[in-house]
């Protein structure tokens, strides 16, 4: 490929001859792993580095992620412009500060928090619900250790309760943190936290009590309600006061607009606090996540940091200092812009072209939804016979396509359900709806085609048990299964990747 050079000045010329980098540049490798000598042109930065991406996939067709993949271009100018601005330097830029604490406020009521007109929510932007849930356990920690400390208890086991659906970032949050994890195992046929069972697990060491509104799994509501419920009734027994945290990370866009009766929210009096992602169904690029927390009780004084804000007191809880602020701006746009009509309105697309997708699939007949018809707009299916051919195979053909489609297996108590996921977004158009179901069914004939892996393998680990002579070395039919068990145990945990 041919570069033009944009160098007009001479004299920056005879500096750098670049006329094309391909004789140039490619002939000369970029160093990869220590940074170069020598500058280079910036044209011919630009055009290696763009050409090496282009080999990336295309987001739009990535149906593994929740996070947005288009906004409007209008948005996209208000991003670029803000791109310099350091959301830290809140002295320096006091509006994004106060888009920030708008964008927290408009949240908190949409969660019903109990707050007044005129008050304050308590909340922070954060760069996605990971920060968010590392914050807000944070804070059951150490309210949970001040409480012990005052009843002059032990309290150095904390512990909070999950199902074993949780997303990574609660592992994280328990291990960076030092909380002990308890996970509720999941069963076949049932892939979220059991209520009963989260509050059988509580105990006096627990901080709180984590439900998911939109298992990143099967997109499936927890129910917060029940658990509320079973949970102030232990409380009273007990006294412990054990709260409860809502990871909406997906869902907190969702519920309030697809399923407003639905109460998952502060309505319910233990949820003390909420995190949502931005960058998922909050419609903004990635980058952007929310915490809110029913009332300025429930964030512990000592993690708040008080910056001083135009001569009056902006508090913060962050993990990290300086960031960007166009992803604060861009959330702000999506509010103002959109209002709960236009959330609204996308929202039911999304469950519109989830019911196509999902009824698509459904005609293939080949196929076993596992996604409820509540929740997060989603399609998770799995193959109805995998004796031959596996959803990794179906995922792995699908990329030919230019699909991205994620195979995965479940957690605990339900790791042999091998399940395909893909997410609708606001981009994820009723015409790509039916595309990708008819490349599926291109997929599926295919592989009705091709010899299964699994056959072959048994055929080679057969024949390598025939050929040895050693009487010792052969083996028998049980260790032949065991060995394709293996075989399918290594190809799936290699895959296990990219559910995110
Ligand atoms: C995506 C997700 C997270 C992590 O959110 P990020 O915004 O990517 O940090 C946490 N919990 C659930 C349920 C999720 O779906």
């Amino acid at each position: 490929m041919v570069i033009t050079s944009a160098v007009t000045d001479p004299e920056e010329q005879t500096q750098s001859l670049h006329s094309t980098f391909a004789s140039r540049y490619v002939r000369d490798p970029i160093p990869r792993f220590k940074m170069p000598e020598k500058c280079i042109p910036k044209d011919a930065a630009y055009q290696i580095i763009n050409d090496e991406l282009m080999l990336d996939g295309t987001p739009r067709l990535n149906l593994a992620s929740f996070v947005t993949t288009w906004m409007e271009p209008e948005c996209d100018k208000l991003i670029m412009a803000s791109l310099n601005k350091n959301y830290v330097d809140m002295d320096e830029y006091p509006v994004t500060t106060e888009l920030q604490n708008r964008c927290v406020n408009m949240i908190a009521h949409l969660y019903h928090a109990p707050i007044g007109d005129d008050e304050a929510a308590v909340g922070v932007g954060t760069v996605g619900s990971s920060e968010a849930i590392m914050l807000a356990g944070l804070a059951f920690k150490r309210k949970w250790q001040a409480k012990r400390k005052a009843e002059g208890k032990p309290y150095d086991k904390p512990n909070i309760v999950t199902g074993a659906n949780v997303q990574v970032c609660w592992e994280k949050f328990a291990r960076y943190f030092e909380v002990e994890l308890k996970e509720v195992k999941l069963t076949e046929g049932y892939y979220v936290m059991d209520p009963v069972k989260a509050v059988e697990m509580v105990d006096e060491n627990t901080i709180c009590v984590a439900a998911i509104l939109g298992s990143t799994l099967t997109g499936e509501f927890e129910d917060v309600k029940l658990l509320n419920e079973l949970l102030t009734k232990k409380n009273k027994e007990t006294g412990w006061n054990t709260p409860i945290h809502v990871d909406a990370a997906s869902g907190g866009f969702i519920a309030p607009f697809l399923y407003p009766c639905l109460e998952w929210d502060f309505r319910l009096p233990l949820v003390k606090s909420i995190n949502v992602s931005g960058h998922k169904y909050g419609l903004v690029y990635p980058g952007v996540g929310w915490v809110v927390w029913r009332s300025k009780d429930d964030l512990p004084e000592e993690l708040v940091f008080h910056i001083n804000y135009l001569g009056s007191d902006q508090p913060t809880f962050t993990l990290n200092f300086s960031k960007g602020s166009s992803q604060i701006i861009a959330q702000y746009y999506q509010f103002i812009r959109l209002g709960t009509e236009g959330y609204k309105n996308i929202m039911e697309n999304c469950r519109e072209n989830a019911r196509i997708l999902r009824e698509g699939i459904e005609r293939t007949g080949r196929f076993n939804i596992i996604s409820k018809d509540v929740g997060v707009p989603l399609v998770a299916f799995s193959l109805k016979d995998s004796s031959q051919h596996t959803v990794f195979e179906v995922s792995d053909h699908l990329r030919k396509f230019g699909w991205i489609v994620p195979a995965y297996t479940m957690p605990p108590d339900a790791q042999h359900i091998a399940v395909l996921r893909v997410v609708i977004r606001e981009d994820f158009s009723r015409g790509l709806a039916e595309r990708l179901v008819s490349d599926i069914v291109k997929v599926v004939d295919l592989l009705d085609t091709l010899p299964s892996p699994l056959s072959t393998k048994k055929a080679h680990v057969v024949a390598v048990a025939n050929n040895e002579t050693s009487e010792k070395a052969k083996k028998s039919a049980l260790e032949t299964q065991k060995e394709i068990a293996l075989y399918w145990k290594r190809l799936v945990d290699g895959k296990r990747v990219g559910a995110c």
